[in-house]
């Protein structure tokens, strides 16, 4: 048996939000970047760090007020970063269409997409067994999951090409895309989607200098993760969408939430220390996959989890 030494630390001090661990500064300096479902949460980490990073970045979300403060916030002359916001659902394709010619109009070209946007949908409803299937719901699901990102990889690809841009196309998939009771069902379908999307464009657009990768969480306690906690444990009903709503959650603030949220996660994490999976972990994956460093990777699902999906099935 391999002993430890004493005062190694288990793992690296990693999980304060939005800052980067590495040693390189600027690794997107001068690239054009769009993050989509950027105004918060998972979305919101990385455009801090991408932006940190010297990108320029748009904001991509339906969520105009959030977007447009952070995009304000960021772009302070103090901050000495260019963010924008455009108002984008991205299951609309006017909508993506648009998004990506204004940036192409604005900055001359895109080289990253950051494919993010995605629902849970109403976890109270699907905690239902597959036997209760609700069609409309999975319709809705697949529209801003699948169709969202199926949309963002076409336009951005065509922008790529057409200015010969060596770019990257990543998607936010999940460990619910891996395996399979991960989340409820048609969550499930749709992120098992992003995956099979990401092959195949990817099979394609290397001839091009295009790389496309996917990542995928497990849980962070972002608005969504936590609205879904407090639906299954509560039985509030609410889902990720209806942030305001304190529905079940009686006598626990947001605060308190996040903070079981985040015990759950860790009981389940396959990591000594104790860590707590951040949005930040996630936007650190993205900017890997999104610079040059990760210039041989393509076709990849890059599993951020704390080994959550591969240790379910050890028997040692
Ligand atoms: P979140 O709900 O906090 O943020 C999602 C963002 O997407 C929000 O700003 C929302 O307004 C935006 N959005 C939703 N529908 C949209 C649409 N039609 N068009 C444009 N924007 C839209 O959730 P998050 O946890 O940050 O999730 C980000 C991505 O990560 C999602 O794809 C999600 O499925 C995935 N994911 C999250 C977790 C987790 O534990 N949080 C785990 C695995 C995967």
């Amino acid at each position: 048996q391999v002993v430890p030494e004493k005062n190694i630390p288990v793992i690296p001090a990693m999980g304060k939000d939005n800052t980067s661990s590495s040693p390189f500064t600027k690794r997107l300096e001068g690239k054009i970047a769009i993050v989509t479902g950027g105004a918060r949460g998972i979305g919101e980490a990385t455009v801090r760090l991408f932006a940190i990073h010297g990108a320029k970045v748009v904001i991509a979300d339906v969520e105009d007020v959030l977007g447009l403060a952070l995009a304000s916030s960021l772009s302070s002359p103090s901050a000495q970063a260019v963010v924008t916001y455009v108002h984008c659902d991205v299951s609309s394709e006017d909508d993506v269409e648009n998004l990506i010619d204004s940036t192409v109009s604005e900055f001359g070209r895109l080289d990253i997409l950051f494919n993010n946007a995605g629902i849970l949908g109403s976890q109270t409803k699907h905690k239902k067994s597959i036997v209760d299937f609700d069609a409309v719901e999975f319709d809705r699901i697949m529209r801003v999951n699948v169709r969202g990102v199926g949309l963002g990889m076409k336009h951005a690809a065509r922008a790529m090409i057409r200015r010969g841009t060596a770019g990257s196309i990543i998607s936010t998939a999940s460990v619910a895309g891996v395996m399979g009771g991960m989340g409820p069902h048609s969550y499930t379908a749709s992120k098992h989607a992003i995956v099979g999307l990401t092959k195949n464009a990817a099979c394609e657009l290397g001839k091009y200098g295009i790389r496309v990768n996917c990542i995928s969480p497990f849980g962070v306690a972002t608005p969504m993760m936590v609205n879904a906690w407090r639906s299954t444990h509560y039985d509030g009903g609410g889902d990720e969408e209806d942030e305001d709503d304190d529905g079940g959650a009686g006598i626990f603030n947001r605060q308190v939430l996040v903070e079981k949220t985040e015990e759950f996660v860790r009981s389940l994490a396959n990591l000594k220390g104790g860590a707590t999976l951040k949005a930040s972990d996630i936007a650190e994956a993205a900017l890997y996959l999104a610079s040059d460093e990760s210039r041989y990777v393509s076709g990849h699902n890059l599993v951020v989890d704390g080994g959550v999906t591969t240790s379910r099935n050890c028997i040692n």
